[in-house]
């Protein structure tokens, strides 16, 4: 990763974004954002994982017309999808071990409701068929050839979602096959989106290529409702990345959505359901990565890591910010 300035310690509250702890992060610098507006939080808002202004900023627009927090993280994430450019969501996604890009997606939305597709082939927008699968069926989950063939009924187009780039870089790596889920310290990963509108009605979206070279058949926490998104739109909403199956042992995103809801601010609820994975007996928690970011039903933004490098990316009072999240291992 290219390294970028930091100021060290800033702190979130001091951005003009609403943050419920004690979170020091480092913030990227840049005269606009040195500049920032100090005024209280307002919604809307939207925060996503990683460095992926252009997806806020499409949520954002969503949502200062008035559009609904569900369909401001769907318009969000289907940004990234058909970004040919980033490896790790919708089209252009980094495959198997035997090239096949597949696909894990969820959404959930104000009343609790949610849909996902697991190991969906061929079709870029897997965001947009989980929402199907919420609103269309009298199920919550749609996997593989099924999941594919209810995208087809519904007039999504089929595509090659292996890019000549993609396949290039699979091509390399299957010179050694050598299957490391490394720590991330990419700025761009799974995608996940938590939104609130003017209502105050909070929704989220989750969607991933998975880990580069899993095992073909693997899925990971980001279609698991729990694991890699949680909503309740009475308290708030956490959503994950990183290795997905530390995420689905402790079923961090409803974790934090309880931790809220039994008092702890976001920040500190993202603190907890790392320290659940770092603290576990024999955790070799040195060699992945887990991020967690998270909202309260006041608009205020938590995100903690494992490991540096970490970053969210908030819309939140007119302003479309990326942050270095706070992180246990300061060794790392
Ligand atoms: N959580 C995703 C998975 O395990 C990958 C990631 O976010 O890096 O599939």
């Amino acid at each position: 990763m290219k390294r970028r300035k930091f100021i060290k310690n800033a702190s979130l509250s001091g951005l003009g974004i609403t943050i419920g702890g004690s979170l020091k992060s480092c913030v990227e610098t840049s005269s606009d954002e040195a500049n920032v507006n100090k005024s209280k939080a307002q919604l809307p808002l939207v925060v996503a994982t990683w460095n992926v202004k252009s997806a806020t900023a499409k949520a954002w627009e969503v949502l200062t017309k008035g559009g609904s927090a569900l369909d401001a993280v769907e318009e969000g994430c289907r940004l990234e999808e058909a970004n040919e450019n980033g490896q790790t969501v919708g089209k252009g996604g980094l495959p198997d071990r035997d090239g096949n890009v597949t696909l894990d997606a969820c959404i959930m939305n104000a009343e609790g409701n949610t849909g996902s597709v697991v190991y969906l082939q061929n079709i870029t927008h897997a965001v947009s068929v989980a929402r199907k699968v919420m609103e269309d069926t009298p199920h919550v989950m749609l996997a593989g050839k099924g999941a594919e063939k209810f995208a087809l009924t519904k007039g999504f187009k089929k595509e090659n979602l292996l890019t000549d780039a993609s396949k290039k870089a699979w091509k390399k790596w299957a010179k050694t096959s050598q299957y490391e889920p490394i720590i991330n310290i990419e700025n761009h990963d799974t995608i996940g989106m938590l939104a609130i509108d003017q209502q105050g009605d909070i929704s989220g979206a989750c969607t991933t290529s998975g880990l580069a070279y899993k095992m073909n058949g693997r899925v990971g926490d980001s279609p698991i409702i729990g694991a890699g998104l949680f909503v309740d739109n009475e308290i708030g909403g956490a959503v994950a990345t990183g290795l997905g199956e530390e995420i689905v042992k402790t079923v961090g995103s409803f974790l934090i959505v309880e931790l809220m809801r039994h008092g702890k601010t976001p920040q500190q609820a993202c603190e907890e359901a790392i320290k659940r994975i770092v603290q576990k007996p024999k955790s070799n928690y040195k060699n992945f990565q887990v991020g967690y970011i998270a909202v309260n039903k006041q608009g205020e933004i938590g995100a903690y890591s494992i490991h540096q490098w970490f970053s969210l990316t908030a819309f939140q009072n007119g302003r479309n910010q990326t942050i270095q999240s706070d992180y246990f291992n300061k060794n790392s």
